[in-house]
């Protein structure tokens, strides 16, 4: 679905878990010549509604910077049979890698699709998630460009931005595994 338009530089295709991620993230990306293309490709998270809830808070934030917004289909059984035996395992463990995967797989698909050259994902905003378990799973496609959007002050001021903007700020990850721990 294409919510908006624009057309400031050379396009990227960005991967975004939620609205509030992508705030920073756009604003770094902008600063860096580029017009991200926004992907919500978040089968990870449940219920739907909560997905929904998610996107509709990117919308916001599309219109805001007058950005293009693409939705992904929800396809939690899908993702649910690819992190199959894992999940009782912790954050930070293979559940997450394979989630990463699945995601920046699908975004990677999305930006040859369109004949976008690179692509990257609001992922590395949070505090919570190593960079570095994003980047090894990136890496497995052409395109991927690795940026820590946690630098530079990412996250802090990804929280500055959502309140200015009255976003949705979720206390969990996005599955119901994650959710448990609340
Ligand atoms: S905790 Fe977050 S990153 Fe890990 S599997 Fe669940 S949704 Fe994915």
């Amino acid at each position: 679905m294409l919510a908006s338009t624009s057309d400031m530089g050379k396009r990227i295709l960005l991967h975004v878990c939620c609205g509030p991620c992508s705030t920073s993230s756009v604003e770094r990306l902008i600063a860096e010549g580029y017009t991200p293309v926004l992907f919500f490709s978040d089968s990870n998270i449940f219920p739907y509604e909560e997905f929904r809830k998610r996107y509709d808070n990117l919308l916001i934030v599309a219109e805001h910077y007058n950005l293009d917004v693409i939705l992904d289909d929800w396809e939690h059984d899908k993702w649910l049979k690819a992190v199959e035996g894992h999940e009782k395992d912790p954050e930070h463990g293979a559940r997450c890698s394979i989630c990463f995967d699945y995601n920046l797989h699908r975004a990677a698909a999305k930006a040859e699709e369109l004949g976008i050259d690179e692509f990257t994902t609001t992922l590395t905003v949070s505090r919570f998630k190593k960079s570095e378990s994003i980047f090894s799973e990136g890496r497995k496609y052409a395109g991927f460009k690795e940026i820590d959007f946690k630098k530079k002050d990412g996250f802090n001021k990804s929280i500055i931005l959502s309140r200015e903007l009255g976003l949705y700020r979720q206390q969990w990850c996005g599955c119901e595994f994650s959710r448990r721990r609340e």
